[in-house]
């Protein structure tokens, strides 16, 4: 027995995130109260009675512009790539929940955040444009063994860092506007964003270590995910930025399947002609950043 004043002096422990679990009741749902816009690129499934028409319509034509843009940004088609030449399906579901791709060629965002302007839509359609073929997200591998070498191996700032890159150098080109979540304000400032972030974080040890690195941090996939959220992405996207600065975007795309077959380290130190641990340093120090 605890005294009640002692329970309520602890933090409540973090608990687990399961943005997806609901995605199949939100496709039943829309498909019983939405209607469908198809364009090239991009499907856009919306609730009737909370969307127009022409509202949906000028968002279906919008991101058929901005897919097309990230398509030729990222030099698709690459035959590696899971979704082919297949468009993008955008579910708006009305409940509110973390915006996610889901590797089936679509992605899940809250309506309320696309009405707000807040909704990464580029973000998590490039996800979708970077898988490559099954397996590659580690609960793909039929395996729990394989699917913890995965885990272990998944360079998450990576796959994080590359879409924001990308959806923020279409939108800075083509007037597109994706929604900022964590308030990072564009290319221009990440770096001293992310500087900012992590010096403050009481975190900074784990998200510094993630980033540029192997493997992920937890807290982002529990309700501890705003205490970190926002210094990763921030960290995550400027080093993709040096990545990109330093070997070119085609090379940095070219580490979206290395990661399948664990070379990753190697893809960088060929093009870079230094490992990627070099490259992190040399991030760190350009951010007047220590390392942990
Ligand atoms: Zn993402």
């Amino acid at each position: 027995m605890v005294a009640a004043s002692r329970l309520v002096a602890q933090p409540a422990p973090a608990a687990r995130l399961d943005w997806s679990a609901d995605d199949t009741s939100r496709i039943a749902w829309l498909e019983q109260h939405g209607r469908t816009i198809v364009t090239r690129y991009a499907v856009v499934v919306a609730p009737t009675d909370s969307v127009s028409a022409a509202w949906q319509q000028a968002l279906a034509d919008s991101l058929d512009r901005g897919l097309a843009a990230v398509r030729r940004l990222i030099g698709a088609p690459m035959p590696w790539q899971r979704i082919a030449e297949r468009p993008v399906k955008f579910y708006l579901s009305p409940d509110r929940f973390v915006s996610h791709a889901s590797g089936h060629d679509a992605v899940f965002i809250s309506l309320w955040r696309a009405r707000d302007g807040m909704a990464p839509f580029l973000h998590e359609a490039t996800h979708e444009l970077l898988a490559a073929a099954p397996p590659f997200a580690p609960w793909e591998y039929p395996d729990s063994a394989a699917e913890a070498r995965a885990a272990a191996r998944w360079p998450l700032w990576l796959t994080e860092g590359i879409p924001d890159y990308v959806a923020q150098t279409v939108a800075a080109e083509s007037g597109w506007h994706e929604g900022d979540i964590f308030a990072i304000g564009g290319l221009a400032k990440v770096d001293s964003v992310c500087a900012a972030r992590v010096v403050t974080n009481g975190r900074r040890a784990e998200i510094i270590r993630a980033v540029g690195a192997a493997g992920r941090v937890e807290a982002l996939f529990t309700t501890d995910r705003a205490s970190v959220a926002p210094a990763f992405y921030a960290c995550a996207q400027s080093m993709a930025k040096y990545l990109v600065e330093t070997i070119g975007l085609t090379q940095a795309i070219a580490l979206f399947p290395a990661i399948k077959t664990n070379r990753v380290d190697e893809e960088v130190r060929r093009a870079a002609g230094v490992p990627l641990a070099e490259l992190r340093r040399r991030w760190l120090a350009r951010l007047r950043l220590s390392d942990v």
